[in-house]
């Protein structure tokens, strides 16, 4: 799939361009291989953001994250999946927003599954799949499930770790950036954590005074088919983003590219 250009953009300008498996000739992966590295896989979405925010963010953020974990750890990066599994209003907004472009949960399994077997056929043997979009989670897993089912029958050995790359960023940062008053990951859609990371990466794309005003999205504890939007503020940002910054965004980056790559240096050794 193609990616954003501001990936490619980014990736250049802070110099992780040579980890890039899309960018590199047949050759050179073939060499790299044979030093067993993690290949990484981002996943993201094309899903509405809010009006300040560019529908790529979830993609853009996990391609940014990975890359900087591949750095540390030596490994290599495929091009990140840019599209997801359908937007819920409890974490996305939902269906309803133009824009918002999403695969059948088959799709998406099938993609990862291919991926992986692929990998596996070049001789490559340990994989990070990086989750940038919380809809996605289940549906990366049976694509994992399934490859490795597949692939057990001819002998190759893979390790394989999905993550969603929040769940890395330290409890005490949180702690300092929301003051006690965290809305959780899901309701976090298009708003203060993201709007930060994507000041920090990408200033040029954020729309600072088209940040809402609006409420935080009000649910109840189930989800209710077919979607409607009752409860998502008419944004589609589910909590307030109009504190973030630059700052906030950085720290959030490196603390959580920290712990990432602490977890994956001991999950693969
Ligand atoms: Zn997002
Ligand atoms: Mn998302």
């Amino acid at each position: 799939m193609i990616e954003a250009g501001c990936v490619q953009a980014d990736d250049r300008q802070a110099g992780y361009a040579h980890r890039r498996i899309d960018l590199m000739s047949w050759t050179t992966y073939r060499d790299r291989l044979l030093d067993d590295p993690i290949i990484f896989l981002p996943v993201g979405a094309l899903e509405q953001h809010g009006p300040h925010l560019p529908m790529g963010c979830d993609a853009i953020l996990a391609a940014a994250i990975t890359a900087r974990v591949a750095e540390a750890l030596d490994g290599l990066q495929l091009p990140a999946l840019t599209y997801g599994y359908k937007s819920q209003a409890r974490s996305g907004g939902g269906q309803t927003f133009p824009g918002t472009t999403s695969l059948d949960g088959a799709t998406l399994t099938s993609l990862v599954r291919d991926i992986i077997r692929e990998v596996a056929r070049h001789g490559g043997r340990r994989i990070a799949i990086v989750n940038g979009h919380v809809e996605n989670q289940w549906f990366l897993t049976e694509g994992i499930d399934l490859a490795l089912r597949e692939l057990a029958s001819s002998n190759r050995q893979m390790q394989i770790v999905r993550c969603e790359y929040w769940n890395y960023t330290p409890q005490a940062i949180l702690k300092g950036i929301f003051a006690g008053a965290f809305p959780g990951v899901d309701l976090e859609h298009a708003a203060l954590l993201e709007t930060s990371m994507m000041l920090a990466l990408h200033p040029e794309l954020v729309a600072m005074d088209a940040i809402p005003e609006d409420a935080t999205g009000q649910f109840p504890a189930h989800d209710s088919y077919p979607h409607h939007s009752r409860g998502v503020p008419e944004s589609g940002v589910l909590a307030p983003a109009r504190a973030a910054t630059a700052a906030v965004g950085i720290t959030l980056i490196d603390s959580t590219v920290a712990e990432m790559v602490s977890a994956l240096a001991r999950e693969f050794a």
